[in-house]
């Protein structure tokens, strides 16, 4: 059976159990996360979250990129979270390359021009979950009150660490 036949399978039997069809927009539990899109992380069972529950941002390295802004913006405004967390991950695979050789390599397999791309690679987890968190805080748009929290996923026990909170004017590392 091909993927795509086994999600269409899937998805039949989804839903004939599926019974969360009038849910509102908004998220539940008032939050929203950004995080990276590598396949071991389940966001909904690593931070409890039910359908309706939160929003879920996900990225290459769950970085805070304009457009991560741009969803945390719609997130806040137009309906109604409170809360965000960033969380990054052990054994990333934004930390295992640089931009020049991704570039080159695209380069070379489809010789088209990738060097104005920023793939955004980091070599320093801890480091680069702050920097993320930061700028979520420090965005003009993004108010001063709602709390930001860094955290990082252990790929390896499944375990979250509370690397960095930031509210209000106060800093607080854990
Ligand atoms: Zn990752």
């Amino acid at each position: 059976m091909s993927e795509f036949e086994n999600i269409k399978k899937a998805n039949n039997e989804f839903v004939q159990s599926f019974k969360q069809g009038s849910l509102p927009t908004p998220p539940g539990r008032k939050i929203a996360v950004v995080t990276c899109m590598d396949a071991r992380i389940d966001p909904a069972q690593a931070l409890g979250l039910k359908i309706g529950d939160a929003h879920v941002i996900r990225n290459a390295g769950g970085l805070t990129t304009e457009d991560a802004i741009r969803s945390l913006i719609i997130s806040y405004k137009l309906l109604g979270t409170k809360e965000f967390y960033v969380v990054g991950h052990t054994d990333c695979g934004m930390l295992t390359f640089q931009n020049e050789g991704l570039q080159n390599t695209l380069k070379h397999d489809t010789g088209h021009d990738a060097a104005g791309i920023d793939f955004l690679p980091f070599s320093d987890l801890r480091e680069n979950l702050r920097k993320q968190v930061d700028t979520i805080r420090s965005h003009p748009l993004i108010p001063r009150d709602i709390p930001v929290h860094g955290l990082i996923y252990h790929v390896e026990s499944g375990e979250l660490e509370h690397v960095v909170t930031l509210k209000a004017e106060a800093c607080q590392v854990a």
